[in-house]
């Protein structure tokens, strides 16, 4: 599909009306029924807000760029009437009673919701082959995943079924699917967008963003949805900035860190020189490269894992069998009821992520685990913040190297864990990132994550759109 803006002018100039655009939309998400990047079409409600939006528009009320415009969101985001199940069975059957903010937002602004996607279970996972509604296939190629969580999403865009959605990032799970499928992905600020709606995985590490074709349709859609919300209180007061302000200010005099922990082994070569060919065109443009060093990144992905599983032990205790969700059939005692609904409604991944976070926030291993972790969690941090110091925007890979090879969950989960390493500090650091596509390996797109300050996601785009034309 076009791009949002691309779509707004059509929509503004009459050569198309938000009705037709969801019909569209709705073909090309049959059209695609196999990538299985849906788990709810809301075919019939989608044509009557497009309905509402397209009378708006007659009526010189239009709203603004997205109104009228298609868009996917992550099926772990609340919608009133509509089934939200974070791709578990123990939430197959549960119709959100309220809408999440950033929905809300979206809905706000007049985008038209035309389906919830799959992911992994409870955003649990890169490969988005945990899903208790099977796997979402890589539209680029059959043998490999699309990356998860938010893989769904991430295909919803690349297989042109919408020209933008919504996904959630715990640990890189926008950066990476978007950089599996050749599209661009934005994890924002944490703070910059309400998490009121949103079903929590790790409450301190989770954030909603947009996916799209463009950078600007990322930054069309991050403006929509962002700012301060009375039912999240880690939501931040800042006012809401034009995110599209300096998309075309390109790379001319930034200072691009490039640390060097992150190119050294483990990274894969020809990912590497697709990465390393947009750095030496970028300088070439006028931007300065200067080698900047995270000395605690190694530690990243086990403190991540600390963290994300103790915060998930107690988010998803919730869970129960009694106040909402699947319930076991055959349970006789209060305690087999808990057991027997959380064993045969949470798959192996998710039980194996409690289990793990019960663990290292049990009494005997809390010091030694989960405050180990949170120590390293603020050493990664400073280190983003002396890095910083020297340079005006982070490049790093999005991913170790092409997409994982379907199965690897199943076979070799510790390996998938591993394939995080690029993305999960700027969780544990609360930064803003944006994987971008800068290049081809081996037939796939690869994509440069980009690493902003805290809230200046308007120069941290700026430097993405650079990338996205200097990529052309
Ligand atoms: N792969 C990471 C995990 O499984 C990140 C997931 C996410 O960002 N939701 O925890």
């Amino acid at each position: 599909m076009a791009s949002v803006l691309e779509l707004s002018e059509k929509l503004k100039n009459g050569s198309a009306t938000a009705v037709s655009l969801a019909e569209e939309s709705l073909a090309k998400i049959e059209a695609t029924k196999d990538l299985n990047a849906y788990i709810s079409v809301l075919g019939e409600r989608a044509l009557a807000k497009a309905a509402e939006s397209d009378k708006r528009r007659a009526e010189g009320k239009a709203l603004g760029a997205l109104d009228g415009i298609p868009v996917a969101v992550k099926d772990n985001m609340c919608l009133t009437g509509t089934r939200t199940t974070a791709a578990s069975k123990i939430l197959e059957n549960f119709v959100a009673p309220y809408t999440a903010t950033a929905l809300e937002k979206l809905e706000g602004a007049g985008a038209i919701i035309v389906g919830k996607t799959n992911m992994d279970e409870f955003a649990m996972g890169s490969s988005n082959e945990t899903s208790y509604f099977g796997p979402v296939k890589n539209p680029l190629d059959a043998t490999r995943v699309p990356g998860g969580s938010s893989g769904g999403s991430a295909v919803a865009v690349a297989a042109g079924t919408v020209p933008c959605a919504l996904g959630s990032d715990t640990g890189g799970s926008i950066r990476q699917p978007a950089a599996c499928t050749g599209v661009v992905g934005l994890k924002p600020t944490y703070g910059r967008v309400s998490r009121y709606g949103l079903l929590a995985y790790a409450s301190s590490l989770d954030q909603i963003g947009p996916f799209g074709t463009t950078v600007a349709d990322c930054a069309t859609l991050l403006g929509a949805i962002c700012g301060v919300d009375p039912h999240d209180n880690t939501t931040s007061s800042r006012p809401v900035e034009d995110f599209s302000a300096k998309l075309d200010a390109g790379i001319k005099g930034k200072v691009i860190g490039v640390p060097k922990e992150y190119f050294g082994d483990g990274l894969d070569k020809e990912c590497k020189a697709a990465i390393e060919g947009m750095l030496q065109k970028m300088e070439k443009e006028g931007a300065t490269l200067k080698e900047v060093s995270l000395p605690h990144i190694s530690y990243a992905v086990s403190s991540y894992y600390i963290i994300a599983t103790a915060e998930a032990s107690s988010n998803l205790s919730r869970y129960d069998g009694v106040r909402y969700g699947y319930r076991s059939k055959d349970a006789r005692k209060l305690f087999d009821l808990y057991a027997k609904s959380r064993s045969e409604g949470f798959g192996k991944e998710v039980q194996r992520r409690i289990l793990l976070g019960s663990y290292v926030l049990s009494a005997g291993f809390y010091d030694a685990y989960y405050v180990q972790a949170q120590k390293v969690r603020r050493l990664i941090t400073d280190d983003f913040n002396k890095a910083f110091e020297n340079c005006d925007v982070i490049a790093s890979p999005a991913m170790p190297g092409l997409p994982l090879k379907c199965g690897m969950n199943e076979s070799d989960p510790m390996a998938v864990y591993l394939s995080d390493i690029y993305t999960v500090s700027l969780n544990l650091s609360g930064l803003p990132g944006v994987s971008v596509p800068c290049g081809m390996a081996g037939g796939l797109p690869v994509a440069l994550q980009w690493i902003g300050k805290p809230f200046q996601e308007a120069d941290l785009l700026s430097v993405a759109a650079a990338t996205e034309s200097l990529n052309k």
